[in-house]
């Protein structure tokens, strides 16, 4: 597959641009190689600038659960583009969209629209705190909430473990107040909260992980970080900035019936636009600015294309109920792909929930950061770049998870498998 102007528009980039990628989780940084330089999308394929077609599994890390270039969402933003871009003063589409998550996500009875998820679980853990009145927060290894200083703690173990900051240019103040636990492991979690826990303002975690590849959390860890925040008066934030919309209408707190205090949202949230978004119980939310005193603000949140977006995302993700069929689609995948692997003898665990999946390197299934962390990545970049060659653009790390779409079709998914067969009997 010749790629030779993507690899001429690389190395262009990186004398501007740091990495040449303007995130580095698309720099190829796990796998090596040069990064595909994309024209467009549609429907479930993106298109290079070198006239290759890709079948995407990535849909832009997750927002495009519907595909590229909806119709619907589309024209909804042609519509908003009309009108203008943005005014800095409320719109009545705003409260549309807040009408319909308050609506679709169950813990929700209020929200404030951001710009990215970044912002969406830096905002939370502030009210958290602004709320409480506390200044502790846990957060589990292997889960990642964005760039938020306090929140870019991975590494460490051990259940009272201090944070200490995994990227330079974070003041060990900022960390000092997190506490890393590893996820799933509910033994960590009741020391933790015997030990501090009427000091805890909050536990945020990804209620299905993607960011360690897809980790499932037990029913037990679920139901032991409600009922621990509840009694000590912690609050229980769920980051659905990846699970939101994706795992179930309702995201995964529908899925497991387990209700957080306050929600973060980004990604499906915004339909492909930079939209995040903070949400919960109204008591804990009125303490927001301008209502309450803890801060939060923004120049371009809420504004009327991200709303466009958004709205016409999830009203035709409420209208046209593909979760079904995504969660059929992706358990079949999932299977195909593990028979292939187990026939050509690959080490390999999966995990899967709702259209997420991860295909791991890995023999043990992987229920946290610690088992994540001994994928055999050097196989797993073999297989990226023997499917990449095959037309399959899949995440470019073994610690992130694939996304199946509304587009995708039984054909796509044979194909894929057929791909996947051809790659294991070369490694
Ligand atoms: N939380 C989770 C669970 C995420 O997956 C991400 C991004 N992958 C973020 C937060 C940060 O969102 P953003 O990149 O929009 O800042």
């Amino acid at each position: 597959m010749n790629r030779s102007r993507s690899a001429a528009e690389f190395e262009r980039a990186k004398k501007v641009i740091p990495g040449g990628v303007n995130s580095p989780a698309r720099a190829f940084g796990g796998v090596g190689g040069t990064p595909v330089f994309i024209e467009r999308g549609e429907r479930q394929y993106l298109y290079d600038i070198d006239g290759n077609r890709y079948l995407d599994y990535i849909g832009s890390w997750g927002p495009h659960i519907l595909g590229h270039c909806h119709p619907k969402v589309t024209k909804a933003l042609e519509e908003a583009t009309k009108l203008g871009t943005s005014f800095g003063a409320p719109t009545v589409r705003e409260s549309d969209l807040a009408e319909l998550i308050v609506e679709l996500v169950p813990s929700i009875e209020m929200v404030r629209m951001v710009n990215s998820g970044t912002e969406a679980t830096m905002s939370a853990v502030r009210l958290a705190r602004g709320f409480t009145g506390r200044d502790k927060i846990i957060k589990f290894a292997g889960c990642y909430h964005g760039h938020v200083d306090s929140l870019l703690v991975q590494a460490g173990s051990g259940a009272l473990t201090l944070g200490t900051p995994s990227s330079p240019g974070i003041p060990e103040g900022c960390t000092r107040d997190t506490h890393l636990l590893e996820y799933n492991d509910v033994e960590q979690l009741n020391a933790a909260f015997d030990q501090f826990g009427d000091e805890i303002a909050c536990v945020i975690l990804e209620p299905v992980v993607g960011n360690m590849g897809v980790v499932v959390p037990t029913s037990e860890f679920l139901s032991t970080l409600r009922s621990r925040c509840t009694d000590s008066g912690a609050v229980l934030i769920f980051d659905e900035v990846m699970t939101g919309f994706r795992v179930s209408l309702g995201g995964a707190q529908e899925l497991f019936g387990v209700t957080p205090d306050l929600t973060t949202l980004g990604k499906i949230v915004g339909g492909g636009l930079p939209v995040g978004a903070y949400g919960g119980r109204a008591d804990i939310m009125k303490t927001v600015s301008p209502v309450g005193p803890v801060y939060q603000a923004g120049t371009l949140s809420g504004n009327p294309l991200a709303t466009a977006a958004g709205l016409a995302t999830l009203t035709e993700l409420r209208d046209s109920n593909p979760y079904p069929e995504l969660a059929t689609k992706t358990s079949e995948l999932i299977e195909k792909l593990s028979a292939a692997a187990q026939k050509h003898g690959i080490d390999h665990s999966v995990a899967h929930a709702g259209s997420m999946f991860t295909l791991f390197f890995n023999p043990d299934q992987v229920v946290n950061y610690t088992v994540s962390a001994r994928n055999q990545t050097d196989r797993f970049a073999a297989y990226f770049h023997g499917m990449l060659d095959r037309g399959i653009y899949l995440p470019c790390s073994q610690f992130e998870a694939n996304f199946v779409g509304a587009e995708h079709t039984e054909q796509d998914l044979e194909n894929t498998v057929n791909a996947a067969t051809e790659v294991f009997a070369t490694l």
